[in-house]
């Protein structure tokens, strides 16, 4: 595979931190760290600070992003924030399936995929998380267990709108806990996602496809992580709060 056919995308996951003033304060820091990247710069904000990070980072080469969206575009859904909302305001990605969604607040494959549905007919970038827990590694499922997460996300999925798809190989084990999956065993992982995605839309789409890994990425590991052939990018959680670290893993992608 040639990692040339595809531009990398380092995207941080901001999670339930900061409010709109430190938001505004924190992209003022990462502005001019990143300015001038060489792959594509994403901020995942809480659903508050969107329109903040969108005027901040307004003539900028960071892209801001949702963290989750509903599937339906409007209704009696409580609490919820649809796909057509974050692009009405300007939003370009989203984060789906990330594994504390899962985990703590019920998403599943299935509604994984009504949410990449909605998202893709929005017209947003969809970050797909998979992952899997390190009971399923120990059980040697984990190739499996990727497989299907995302085969069932990308059911009904067109080869035009998979352009507009970027996965995220994210262990569970090692989301906020301090363990990174080696750089062999991320490689090992995101090239059976591209092998997936050759065999259900060629050679061309998994060539092109961006598979980035995800957890406990920062400015110390990243250099290793993002040197794999495979390993497209990162989905940065812990280390994109902290501008400096974030602009590390960042150089590293470029470089
Ligand atoms: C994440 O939230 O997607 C993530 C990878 O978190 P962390 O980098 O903190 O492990």
């Amino acid at each position: 595979m040639n990692k040339n056919l595809r531009p990398a995308v380092v995207a941080g996951n901001w999670k339930m931190n900061k409010t709109p003033d430190e938001a505004k304060a924190l992209l003022g820091e990462i502005i001019p760290l990143v300015k001038g990247a060489d792959c594509e710069v994403v901020a995942c904000v809480p659903f508050v600070d969107l329109l903040v990070a969108l005027e901040a980072t307004k003539g900028t080469n960071i892209k801001i992003g949702a963290q989750n969206c509903h599937w339906e575009k409007s209704g009696a859904f409580t609490g919820e924030v649809s796909a057509e909302m974050l692009k009405a305001i300007g939003v370009d990605y989203v984060i789906i399936g990330h594994s504390e969604r899962r985990t703590l607040f019920g998403d599943n494959d299935l509604t994984v995929r009504k949410r990449t549905r909605a998202a893709l007919d929005a017209g947003l970038k969809v970050i797909l998380c998979v992952g899997e827990y390190l009971e399923q590694r120990e059980q040697g499922i984990t190739t499996e267990i990727v497989r299907l997460q995302t085969k069932i996300a990308l059911l009904g999925v067109s080869a035009e709108e998979l352009k507009n798809i970027v996965i995220a190989y994210e262990p569970v084990w090692a989301i906020g806990t301090g363990k990174t999956a080696t750089a062999a065993q991320a490689n090992e992982v995101n090239a059976a996602i591209r092998e997936l995605i050759g065999e259900l839309y060629g050679k061309a789409a998994a060539d092109a496809i961006v598979i980035q890994y995800g957890g406990s990425m920062n400015a110390a590991n990243a250099e290793e992580l993002l040197s794999q052939p495979d390993v497209d990018g990162g989905l940065i959680g812990g280390a994109s709060l902290k501008a400096k670290d974030f602009s590390v893993i960042v150089s590293e992608a470029n470089a």
